[in-house]
């Protein structure tokens, strides 16, 4: 799906389902990035509050959240479009006829 850290590719190299169906279609990746990144936000909290503030001091504490937090952003980007892609895949319409003229390509 991806053939760089942020870069993608336009179709599967397999079946040739093209992933951004329609202009603006990773919109609502955003949905999905915000959920698992308020999570990860989370667990880096407690886990700063609780295992770095009290060595190292809570400004401390929380420039390593802020640091791990962005170092993750790349991993939360990937996700979220791999989330939404699958959670949408259903939703395809079989007789969409670019998705035979893909799949007829294909067999070929
Ligand atoms: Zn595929």
């Amino acid at each position: 799906m991806f053939r760089g850290v942020f870069a993608m590719n336009p179709t599967c190299m397999v079946c040739g389902h093209r992933f951004e169906r329609e202009p603006g279609f990773f919109q609502g990746a955003m949905y999905v990035s915000w959920v698992l990144g308020v999570g990860e936000a989370l667990v880096l909290a407690l886990a700063a509050m609780f295992l770095l503030a009290p060595a190292i001091g809570l400004p401390g504490a929380i420039a390593a959240l802020v640091v791990v937090h962005l170092a993750c952003v790349p991993v939360l980007f990937r996700y979220s479009r791999v989330i939404w892609a699958h959670a949408n895949i259903g939703t395809l319409d079989a007789r969409d006829p670019a998705r035979l003229r893909r799949l007829d390509r294909n067999r070929l």
